[in-house]
């Protein structure tokens, strides 16, 4: 059976470091509800403050996870990291791909294949993220789409235990239109038995595989009933006191 695992994704929130700490104190208050045996968390700071940040969320008993890295080493690229730059920070998570990155900053299929073999190549754990938009749902090209993002990065993926999927339609993110427990289910299915014929029935069985897109605390609990929700990535939601509501209903 595979272990439940949360993100927390903050983009680039909240507004001042400030806040940051004071939400990371009020989630210390929570901590006694949260049975770590059964949920791993993960925390994605904006990337200026994720060393300072770092040494309270592993207090916490979570990790730092940077939220996008670069496809190249060291070298004339401005405005980049690398993914030795994340290790070396003692950074051992990122997340690839989301839909953010793609959409407003033009990442292609190409470009998350790269970073993915980058990561694997320096020993990064990487949160992979795919999905649909509203347009390609209602046009029945769910699966499709997700195939299509998939199939970039599997030739790149040596260690699978370093990667963990997140499922995230984009017409759920940030909208409150979260997917009903059914629709998740049904794609995440979708997911892991393309993996499984694509890659290994081993490797579907291991893979973790998030559902983000408007989680909160009121609508978690049905959703991660699923078999194949294996836990969140969690943008909005992940900037409350409450976030610990969502991590506690996991695990
Ligand atoms: P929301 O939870 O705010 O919809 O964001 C989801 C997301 O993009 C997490 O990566």
């Amino acid at each position: 059976s595979r272990k439940f695992i949360v993100g927390g994704n903050w983009k680039c929130n909240p507004a001042s470091m400030k806040e940051a700490n004071t939400l990371l104190k009020e989630w210390k208050k929570s901590l006694p509800s949260v049975d770590k045996s059964k949920v791993d968390v993960v925390i994605c700071p904006p990337a200026l403050w994720m060393t300072t940040l770092s040494p309270a969320i592993e207090a916490l008993g979570m990790q730092t996870c940077a939220q996008n890295v670069g496809k190249n080493d060291a070298g004339a690229f401005t405005g980049e990291w690398t993914a030795a730059n994340l290790l070396d920070l003692n950074i051992k998570w990122t997340l690839i791909g989301h839909s953010e990155r793609r959409t407003k900053y033009g990442e292609t299929d190409a470009d998350v294949a790269e970073k993915v073999a980058k990561c694997q190549e320096i020993g990064v754990n990487v949160i992979l993220c795919i999905g649909e938009t509203l347009e390609e749902r209602e046009g029945g090209k769910t699966d499709e789409v997700n195939k299509r993002q998939l199939a970039a990065v599997i030739p790149k993926v040596k260690d699978w235990s370093k990667i963990v999927l997140a499922y995230e339609p984009v017409w759920a993110i940030g909208t409150g239109k979260v997917a009903t427990p059914e629709q998740a289910e049904e794609t995440q299915a979708a997911i892991r038995a393309y993996i499984k014929g694509a890659v290994s029935s081993d490797v579907a069985d291991k893979l973790q595989i998030q559902y983000g897109g408007s989680v909160s605390p009121d609508n978690c609990a049905e959703l991660i009933t699923k078999p194949n929700i294996d836990g969140f990535l969690v943008g909005g939601a992940s900037l409350k006191p409450t976030f610990m509501e969502i991590v506690s209903k996991v695990g």
